[in-house]
């Protein structure tokens, strides 16, 4: 269907209220989509109200015009009013890039403090954990340890450690080097 073709038959803007959350839609068959609504199925956001309070309220009939303009109508009463619709059907990319465009205007001030506080924080916590990291690791590069040889060695120095005489001899004596 082409969007910006005229609409043959007509749609009809109705209001879903349950006394206190409203719902927001657009069909061609009132009637048919008040009892898609009311099934157990429903699974549109429309199922968030209660269904033996609902109350189905047709604001608008529309006709002779796009069904573009339909979706803009449609769009306007999610935007402008207090509603459990979360998405709204009708999202131009002017639309879009206006909307960002104002929210980054609005939000300038905000979106700056925000990036550096986050940026102050993630060096802060950088910082920490690579001197964490550090001192842990310097703990078990210097721990000592008591050979079966009877020498010492850091973990840090443990191969030079096997390469002394000491070791070895112990290795050649313990069994573990052939004495050649
Ligand atoms: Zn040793």
């Amino acid at each position: 269907m082409d969007k910006n073709q005229l609409i043959k038959d007509k749609l009809f803007l109705y209001k879903l209220h349950d006394g206190d959350l409203t719902y927001y839609g657009l069909t061609k068959d009132p009637q048919n989509r008040l009892n898609s609504h009311k099934t157990k199925s429903n699974n549109c956001r429309s199922s968030l109200l209660d269904k033996d309070k609902m109350t189905f309220e047709i604001l608008k009939t529309l006709e002779n015009i796009t069904y573009i303009d339909c979706l803009k109508e449609e769009s306007d009463l999610i935007r402008n009013n207090e509603c459990v619709n979360r998405q709204v059907s009708y999202n131009s990319k002017e639309d879009k890039a206006e909307y960002w465009r104002k929210y980054y205007k609005d939000n300038e001030e905000r979106i700056r403090t925000r990036n550096l506080k986050y940026y102050t924080k993630n060096i802060d916590n950088m910082r920490e954990k690579s001197l964490t990291y550090y001192y842990k690791h310097a703990h078990t590069q210097n721990k000592k340890y008591n050979c079966l040889c009877g020498g010492k060695y850091t973990h840090r120095h443990k191969a030079d450690h096997n390469r002394t005489k000491i070791h070895q001899d112990y290795l050649i004596k313990d069994g573990t080097y052939p004495n050649l």
